[in-house]
């Protein structure tokens, strides 16, 4: 059977050229199974995590439906809302390539940065807004937005935007777009009050749901490394040291715990740089920029924070902590084997996980590997600044001969001399 190409979809000559030139070959399966049915104008409800092109498969119909730039002062005739800022800037990247042969423009709401600059180019106009759900209200209250002109509506990650809290605001937001309007929502999860919410926001929507297995990549491998809260960080540190993964990200449970896996890594000189809510957006631009360019090769987060990370090329997933919601987890190691490619998941549990270990092999319905991470009595780094950490000797399960871990020697540390400069939150499709 032939595979299905981009030229089958019913996309026009421009955004055709622009896939092409980004060098997609085949329409990913929600991208070949969505795109159809939004171009016909039904509602969609599309379950697929991030990573399996979903972007794509609304941002390309959009663009398609919307034609030609007809952008009124305030009034803009797409919406996209998305849970953090940082998805939003990755939905906008997504639009600038897609639609850099067409003459729509589009530009980003979204918390963090100066009211005034996004007003300016409301008043000037655009086409398609993409906003965090807090920042949209307040332009309505304060900059004068009207979204009566809205046809096109996506909520991108909406099982997100429940455990965030958004939900009552996507309702205030609902409540003043047309009713007669065309609405996509994808989630990664389906809890139950998002099936609710589908059936009050979406008209008899056609779901789309991907493969099962793909909910957790069957390209990546998944690892779990048995060990005690006390020991964590040095077996951390000892695996980075042995993997030398050339772009990690390490997931922690708490912002606290994200600053002092980073000091503790810091302080062996390893390249490495954080992000979580609680900081600054230009410092947190600024370090998912390092962390992109390749100028660090690893970056804790949290998993707030890391909705917006969409690279290709991330080799390793370390979950410092086994998430509490199972869920997360399909979410963290989704940002690993993308677009096809290779990824390693490797988990940390200690004796306090074992009922989320459970309830995470139910969800996923794998057994993973385990090993075991023996430690004598070590002491944290940032206890022992100066002190080289002891060796933690892996153990698998499979009796094995244990691996001792081995040097590394990186030596590229966190920049912290931040600039005031924000890169800019807004681009014109024009550009
Ligand atoms: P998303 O699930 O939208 O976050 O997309 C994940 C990644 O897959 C993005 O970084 C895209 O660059 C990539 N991607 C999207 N569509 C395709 C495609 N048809 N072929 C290859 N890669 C794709």
């Amino acid at each position: 059977m032939t595979k299905t190409t981009f030229d089958d979809l019913g996309l026009n000559p421009k955004l055709l050229q622009a896939v092409k030139e980004i060098g997609y070959l085949h329409p990913t399966p929600i991208q070949e199974e969505a795109i159809p049915y939004v171009l016909m104008g039904r509602d969609v409800l599309g379950i697929a995590q991030t990573g399996t092109g979903k972007t794509a498969s609304f941002t390309l119909p959009m663009l398609e439906i919307l034609g030609t730039a007809r952008a009124k002062p305030r009034m803009p005739r797409a919406l996209v809302l998305a849970p953090t800022r940082e998805l939003a800037a990755q939905i906008l990247e997504n639009l600038n390539s897609y639609g850099k042969h067409t003459t729509l423009t589009a530009a980003l709401m979204v918390g963090g940065d100066p009211m005034q600059a996004q007003t300016a180019l409301l008043h000037k106009g655009v086409d398609i807004l993409i906003a965090t759900p807090g920042r949209l209200l307040d332009h309505i209250l304060r900059s004068g937005l009207i979204l009566t002109d809205v046809k096109f509506f996506v909520i991108d990650e909406a099982d997100r935007m429940l455990d965030m809290g958004f939900i009552p605001d996507i309702e205030k937001i609902v409540k003043m777009l047309p009713k007669i309007r065309q609405t996509l929502m994808f989630t990664a999860t389906m809890p139950a009050l998002i099936k609710t919410l589908s059936a009050q926001f979406l008209q008899t929507p056609r779901e789309i749901s991907v493969s099962r297995q793909s909910s957790t990549g069957e390209n990546i491998t998944q690892e779990i490394y048995r060990t005690t809260s006390k020991n964590k960080i040095n077996a951390l540190y000892n695996l980075l040291r042995t993997l030398n993964p050339t772009s990690a990200l390490v997931f922690c449970n708490r912002k606290i715990d994200v600053d002092k896996v980073k000091t503790a890594l810091q302080q062996k000189n390893m390249s490495v740089v954080a992000m979580h809510g609680d900081m600054v957006q230009a410092r947190r631009y600024e370090n998912l920029e390092q962390f992109k360019s390749g100028e660090a090769k690893i970056i804790i987060c949290s998993d707030v924070a890391a909705r917006g990370i969409d690279i290709d090329d991330i080799t390793h997933v370390f979950n410092y902590d086994l998430p509490h919601n199972p869920e997360d987890y399909v979410h963290r190691i989704g940002r690993t084997g993308r677009a096809g490619k290779s990824g390693h998941a490797i988990t940390f549990v200690t004796e306090d996980d074992d009922k989320s270990l459970i309830a995470l092999k139910k969800l996923i319905q794998q057994d993973l590997k385990e090993h075991i991470v023996q430690s004598d009595d070590l002491k944290a780094p940032t206890e022992t600044p100066k002190q080289p950490l002891k060796k933690s000797r892996i153990v698998t399960e499979k009796k094995s001969e244990p691996k001792i871990l081995k040097n590394n020697s990186q030596s590229k540390s966190d920049s912290s001399g931040f600039g005031d400069d924000v890169p800019s939150f807004m681009r014109d499709l024009r550009k």
